[in-house]
């Protein structure tokens, strides 16, 4: 079975609603304007036919000015009925337009949050918008010009056998010629020339990108030839493939091309030259002057019409790609939302057989991992780097989901919670968590927007963020990222616990960043962790094992499984990862120490 596929330009209609109609309305109007475009024709054959007929009386031929004008007045209509296709056409884009912009923004709420990490938000925008306003051009012109050029390519068609066939088909040969030898330039053996041609342009522009992405890197190391020789080898390769193509295949079809549609006339006379004895003997040679006059100035349309539909075709091409844009975000995953949300009972956390798999890799990154942390209890995890450790927690608040197996937020599966719910319920903190650009009480109160300042003011105090406050020249109001403003990872992290202690959630998902070097803030993020934690259900994600140790549950993680789970005596005592991770934590903790003695 074959499935018949939608052609792109019918799937970007859809996007146009209840708009579509005016959209047809708008192309049938491009048709009607081109064929009034192309009636002042027939009025050149018969104002030639009428001043044939009374030659050389030329004032006898009264009709020939009102031929003239219904010429002028099917030129105005032409132009007034395009203007109305336009309007039709240009308010169906913007309506359009603003829907994929709508439906793609609509449609990206709905992914989940993990989504992001990998595909830069903003970067998903500028496609959407690129891709709308694509769409805006194509709908609004482009296509109009299409319905036009096939309009304007069957009228000429048609006019060309509407008088004389045998002249009509020598302009027509023409037009065969020039099609067949575009053929030539694109069809066969030389398509593949075209499409190597086309790669090498391509990695040509890539290149040239990468190499002046790369400068620092060439500036840093002084690695000038190496970088520099794959441009050149690209730009070679280019000039190559340019040529061959160019040269070698183009250089003959293009002159016959351009030489037959531009002088579509050369022939029109040789078969005017054959047909003229007939028609002398038939006694209709007004009849044949009036055609060749009419096939004299008509054969000039062949490469106007020509070229129309070389450009329709690269506007279907444009179609094509803003469509591949929309749908890179158009099928980016979606969260499913449950119609009959359930309430968390209590605030434990449970993960039961999980597994994650991230899109594309080959191995699971959390591989049928099982654990639960009671309401208050402070779970952490801890392992190598690339454990899955971030991974897991990343499954609780839904910026992904479980492959397979379950996690439960106070005993409900997270998919069946309303994620406004369990949203109000978590607060995290995360590695990457970013500060916005804003005044660090913007950047607090983001957590709770109804949250007054006295409350913001306590929170970053809870936090250990006075001395942050204290140096800043606007205090809470200073806003970060600006006239040297920037706070360092130690003191960002502790920015990041005020706004989670704001939030005041009953359950506390905490990534920490990598040990920051100077122990003046590791002390303070340490007490604002305590202040955070408190009475609460804590997953804690520790590289500073000090942290763990009084956990009531350490899970190690070592390539996606659970290795260990137990208390840190439990863990000391049986002598595994832990224990041994334990000891190289120690180890460097008192280096660090006789190193600052020795100093
Ligand atoms: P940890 O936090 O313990 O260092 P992660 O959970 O970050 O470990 O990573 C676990 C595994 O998943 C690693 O192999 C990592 O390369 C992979 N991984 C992490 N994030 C992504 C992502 N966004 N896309 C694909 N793979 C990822
Ligand atoms: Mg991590």
């Amino acid at each position: 079975m074959r499935e018949k596929k939608k052609s792109d330009i019918a799937v970007l209609l859809d996007y146009a609603g209840s708009y579509k109609g005016l959209t047809f309305s708008g192309l049938a109007l491009s048709g009607v304007a081109m064929i009034l475009g192309m009636l002042p024709y027939i009025c050149i054959w018969l104002v030639a036919r009428d001043l044939i007929a009374v030659a050389p009386d030329w004032s006898r031929a009264a009709d020939a000015g009102r031929y003239g004008w219904m010429a002028f007045a099917f030129s105005l209509a032409g132009i007034i009925v395009y203007f109305a296709a336009l309007m039709c056409t240009h308010l169906a884009a913007f309506r359009t337009a603003s829907n994929i912009r709508k439906q793609g923004m609509a449609h990206l709420m709905k992914t989940p949050l993990g989504f992001f990490d990998s595909n830069a938000s903003g970067l998903l925008r500028n496609r959407l918008d690129g891709a709308a306003s694509e769409t805006e051009t194509l709908l609004a012109h482009n296509l109009a010009d299409i319905v036009g050029s096939i309009t304007m390519f069957i009228g000429m068609i048609v006019l060309m056998f509407l008088f004389d066939w045998r002249m009509g088909g020598a302009c027509l040969l023409a037009a065969v010629i020039s099609v067949g030898a575009m053929f030539t330039m694109m069809g066969g053996k030389n398509a593949k020339l075209m499409q190597e041609y086309q790669a090498a342009q391509d990695h040509m522009s890539k290149a040239g990108t990468e190499y002046v992405r790369g400068i620092p890197v060439v500036k840093v190391f002084q690695q000038t030839v190496y970088s520099f020789k794959a441009f050149k080898e690209a730009i070679e390769d280019y000039s190559n493939k340019a040529g061959r193509y160019t040269v070698g295949v183009c250089q003959v079809p293009q002159s016959v091309n351009l030489t037959v549609t531009e002088g579509a006339f050369i022939f029109l006379v040789p078969a005017a030259v054959l047909i003229a004895p007939g028609a002398l003997a038939a006694g209709n040679f007004a009849g044949f002057v009036t055609n060749f006059a009419f096939y004299a100035v008509f054969s000039a349309i062949v490469s106007t019409a020509l070229a129309r539909i070389m450009f329709a075709a690269s506007g279907m091409m444009l179609a094509s790609t803003a469509l591949g844009r929309i749908s890179q975000v158009m099928d980016a995953p979606v969260l499913e939302i449950t119609d009959d949300p359930k309430e968390p009972k209590d605030n434990s956390i449970e993960f039961r057989d999980v597994s994650f798999t991230y899109d594309g890799a080959d191995i699971p990154a959390i591989d049928h991992v099982s654990f639960r942390a009671e309401a208050g209890q402070t779970v952490a995890l801890v392992g190598p780097s690339g454990g899955g450790k971030t991974t897991a927690a990343s499954l609780i608040p839904r910026f992904w989901d479980a492959t397979c197996g379950t996690v439960y937020v106070g005993g409900i599966d997270v998919r069946d919670a309303d994620p406004h719910v369990l949203m109000d319920r978590i607060a995290f903190v995360f590695q990457n968590n970013r500060l916005f650009k804003a005044s660090i009480f913007e950047n607090v109160r983001a957590a709770r927007p109804d949250a007054s300042r006295e409350e913001v003011r306590k929170a970053l105090s809870a936090a250990q963020c006075d001395d942050i406050l204290a140096k800043l020249p606007d205090g809470m109001d200073t806003v970060i990222g600006t006239e040297g403003t920037y706070l360092s990872g130690g003191e960002q992290q502790r920015v990041a616990l005020a706004r989670a202690i704001l939030k005041d959630a009953p359950i506390v998902v905490l990534d920490e960043a990598t040990a920051f070097a100077d122990p003046e803030n590791e002390a303070l993020i340490q007490k604002a962790f305590e202040v955070l934690t408190e009475g609460r259900t804590v997953i804690m994600i520790a590289h500073r094992l000090s942290t763990v140790v009084g956990a009531d549950k350490i899970i190690v993680l070592d390539n996606g499984r659970v290795a260990e789970e137990g208390t840190h005596d439990e863990l000391i005592r049986k002598r595994g990862m832990y224990s041994r991770m334990w000891a190289d934590y120690n180890h460097a903790v008192n280096w660090k120490i006789t190193d600052r003695e020795v100093m």
